[in-house]
């Protein structure tokens, strides 16, 4: 009898766990499910707005993918899950699985405000970037304002800056961060850099400070600051999906669920990537693309050991760094225990994201782009 494996979601991790639990041939039967139907490239988003990326090339069809790979691939939502009775629901049917590897990553956390996540732009996938793209070329607002001091809302700030920068449109723009510091969990040297970096380019840092209300015109501040006429972004955090939330299991506060050294929740359910919450030398390792790989391929193999009756293999990280991405190239980071900035941060970071995009075609199309609309 084959065995049925399912896999929720086709970013980094779903993809890595279909593709290495399909070489295991005709003994199983892969379905991945996802919500969307193409692989986004999320490391490159901000460069759909300061570097002119064709968007279509950093989203890769789910349906190549599946018919290049053999697995089965459901384009819907999933609802929730059973793991007492091996049940994935999704929006439309219920599906019983064998093994199950949940992959669903993360996404923007706006905290339950219903009015702020009506009225503010969130950058979760390609289509999120085309959207904050046309709108800030409308060039119909007066301030824009980026919430959360993170990798991702610095990244955002420079490449809105750098956007408007080279169509010659004069805006302020303003960081705003809840906490005394922006990348609260970086090193000195690197949070003095980016400081220097942002002010350099003229993006003012609000710390301290937290949104209190958007309405769709003013965003209002704690301090009491507010901005009429002003464009938002929100980059204030990140949660797991809903489904996710919803499973009995020990979380962190953004529901990233804890697994054990063999990456399961139970016996035949495993986690990786961004859901899953993965201690190591006595922290939790961040979401980063490296992580998410390495755990879907090693979730996938201890699948295959199981089924061939074979012991689990621990999962073992390898952390190779990090950069702090900024749109004017002053980029920042830590690459094998060696400080990086400037020029070869960033071109580090651009090496990364080719080796790491789907197709040939789409790896390509970022190269020809990078190197018509590089930072001016
Ligand atoms: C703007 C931005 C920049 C980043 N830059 C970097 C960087 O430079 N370097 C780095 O290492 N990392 C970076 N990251 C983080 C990195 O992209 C993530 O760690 C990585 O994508 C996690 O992979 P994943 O497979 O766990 O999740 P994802 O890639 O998020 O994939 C999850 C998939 O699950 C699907 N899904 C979610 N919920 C459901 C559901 N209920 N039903 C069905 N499908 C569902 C989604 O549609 C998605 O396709 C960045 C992230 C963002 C947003």
């Amino acid at each position: 009898m084959k065995k049925k494996i399912i896999v929720i979601g086709c970013g980094f991790a779903g993809v890595f766990a279909a593709k290495k639990l399909c070489s295991f041939g005709k003994a199983v039967e892969v379905t991945v499910i996802d919500k969307k139907g193409t692989f986004d490239f999320l490391p490159m988003l901000p460069d759909v707005i300061s570097r002119d990326i064709d968007p279509g090339y950093l989203a890769y069809p789910i349906s190549e993918l599946s018919r290049g790979l053999g697995f089965d691939f459901i384009n819907e939502e999933v609802r929730s899950v059973d793991l007492e009775n091996n049940t994935v629901s999704c929006s439309q049917r219920s599906l019983g699985y064998d093994y199950l590897i949940i992959c669903s990553g993360s996404q923007t956390n706006f905290y339950g405000n219903n009015e702020i996540q009506a009225n503010a732009y969130k950058l979760d996938d390609v289509k999120d970037a085309g959207v904050i793209y046309k709108r800030l070329g409308r060039d119909d607002f007066d301030t824009l304002l980026v919430t959360g001091g993170g990798y991702t809302g610095v990244e955002i700030a420079t490449a809105a800056k750098v956007y408007l920068r080279k169509r010659l449109i004069k805006k302020r723009i303003i960081l705003v961060e809840r906490a005394p510091s922006i990348l609260g969990q970086l090193p000195e040297w690197m949070k003095r850099y980016a400081v220097k970096n942002l002010k350099d380019l003229g993006i003012d840092i609000l710390v301290n400070t937290a949104i209190e209300k958007a309405d769709g015109d003013t965003v209002s501040l704690s301090s009491k600051e507010s901005f009429g006429n002003a464009m938002l972004i929100w980059a204030a955090g990140v949660r797991t999906a809903d489904f996710v939330q919803k499973i009995n299991a020990e979380k962190n506060p953004q529901g990233r669920i804890k697994v054990d050294e063999f990456l399961r929740l139970r016996d035949n359910c495993f986690i990786a990537g961004d859901c899953a919450n993965v201690l190591h030398k006595k922290a939790f390792l961040r979401m980063a693309v490296q992580f998410s790989i390495y755990q879907a391929l090693s979730a996938a193999e201890n699948i295959i050991r199981n089924i061939k009756g074979k012991g689990l293999l621990k999962y073992k990280p390898i952390d190779l760094g990090f950069i702090v991405p900024m749109a004017n190239n002053n980029s920042c980071g830590n690459i094998l225990g060696m400080k990086v900035t400037g020029g070869p941060a960033t071109l580090l970071h651009f090496c990364m994201c080719i080796y790491r995009s789907l197709g040939l075609k789409n790896k390509l199309g970022v190269i020809k782009d990078l190197l018509q609309g590089g930072a001016k």
